[in-house]
């Protein structure tokens, strides 16, 4: 029998008779574990599933977390970080050498290219090319016989391009480059980069995997047993591990993963289609529209979409400004993914010059649609429409 997704949210390295039969795993809230003899301690290393030394290391309750999420993106190993910026940088740090060159999409996460374009080329030499990643031949020019790592995410913010996964992967791999994607927007439920032929696939737990926007987490997943090697040792010598805390509430989160997504994505395409349809909307940015320039290659690659999009209004930035303070249920705040709706204006502060080399105008804003009802968000969008538009 197949295992279905919900059976690996729910059931997925647990083993009940471990811990009292109880249904719901305990948080292992310790730093370490003893051994009967000297001898046992010092072959730990040779750990199975149920040995266990010290918590920077591994923890019993983060293990099961892992192997659901591990069960959920087809890879070979899982680890679990501290954020999803400490998983990110140890993708970058087990893949790339002192010297090296990086390719990745112009729309990837701020602090990961600054991590890139700072602190590797300072101190390791490490040259990054910048694409927008969305024509494939842009990014096999720029993959060159010194590339380490391609850096993809698909979708990314703020307008939502996606990038063709297994041609990308193709075009890495002929130049003996490791693939890294972030595949935060669309979840494990949406979209399995492995695949199509990633070697990192990376998550931020603080999104649709904790779901509930009380904690900070990530994960990293790699297609050969080799490379998780190099990455446990990283978390190791790094101390990124997620605390045993955040990893049992990640774990409940994970629970519900899948029925969360449909209904985020669910309004989500009910409100971006009203907002297309709106006079006062000029551009709808969401990859479930069918009028997204990438349409084929979304069907081909996702199969479900996420909460998030983003529209330009026809008026002007501080009008926009107005639009978001007017709303009442979608409250003004960075980060996405958890129960409740969101606005933000990512390009409020840029030039309109910047703003429309990443993909849209100052004036976009985003929406994160949560779980507060559709007819109830379609009414608070409504409302400030009327407010700022009367
Ligand atoms: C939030 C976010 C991150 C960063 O994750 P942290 O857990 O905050 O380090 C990375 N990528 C994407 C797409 C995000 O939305």
């Amino acid at each position: 029998m197949e295992k279905s997704t919900g059976m690996i949210l729910a059931h997925a390295g647990e083993e009940y008779d471990q811990y009292y039969n109880a249904i719901v795993p305990p948080i292992f809230m310790n730093s370490l574990n003893i051994f009967p003899t000297v001898d046992a301690y010092y072959d730990s290393d040779k750990r199975d599933r149920h040995t266990y030394c010290y918590g920077r290391v591994q923890n019993p309750t983060v293990r099961i977390l892992e192997e659901k999420i591990n069960e959920l993106e087809k890879g070979a190993e899982t680890y679990v970080f501290s954020s999803g910026m400490a998983a990110a940088t140890a993708a970058v740090l087990s893949a790339c050498k002192s010297g090296g060159h990086v390719v990745c999409v112009r729309t990837a996460y701020g602090p990961l290219k600054d991590f890139l374009q700072n602190y590797c080329r300072e101190h390791m030499n490490i040259r990054t090319t910048l694409i927008d990643g969305d024509d494939p031949m842009e990014m096999e020019e720029a993959l060159t016989e010194e590339t380490q790592l391609l850096v993809l995410e698909s979708p990314s913010s703020v307008v939502f391009h996606v990038q063709d996964i297994e041609r990308a992967a193709e075009a890495a791999h002929k130049k003996g480059a490791l693939v890294y994607i972030d595949n935060t927007f669309c979840t494990p439920i949406y979209q399995n980069p492995i695949e199509m032929g990633a070697d990192f696939v990376m998550h931020t737990a603080s999104k649709y995997l904790g779901g509930h926007s009380d904690l900070i987490g990530g994960s990293l997943t790699v297609k050969d047993p080799a490379l998780g090697k190099k990455v446990r040792i990283m978390r190791e010598q790094l101390g990124s591990i997620i605390g045993p805390m955040e990893g049992w509430l990640m774990m409940r989160g994970l629970r519900t993963l899948e029925v969360r997504v449909k209904e985020h994505a669910k309004t989500a395409l009910a409100i971006a289609q009203y907002l297309e349809g709106h006079t006062k909307v000029r551009k709808v940015y969401y990859t479930g529209l069918a009028s997204h320039p990438q349409r084929e290659l979304i069907i081909k690659q996702q199969s479900g979409h996420t909460g998030l999009l983003s529209f330009e209004l026809e008026s002007t930035t501080e009008q926009a400004k107005t639009f978001c303070q007017a709303l009442k249920i979608f409250k003004i705040g960075v980060s996405w993914g958890g129960y409740e709706s969101l606005v933000t204006m990512p390009y409020a502060r840029e030039t309109e010059e910047n703003a429309r080399k990443m993909g849209a105008g100052q004036n976009v804003i985003r929406i994160h649609c949560g779980l507060e009802g559709t007819k109830a968000l379609m009414d608070d969008l409504e409302q400030a429409f009327q407010k700022v538009f009367r």
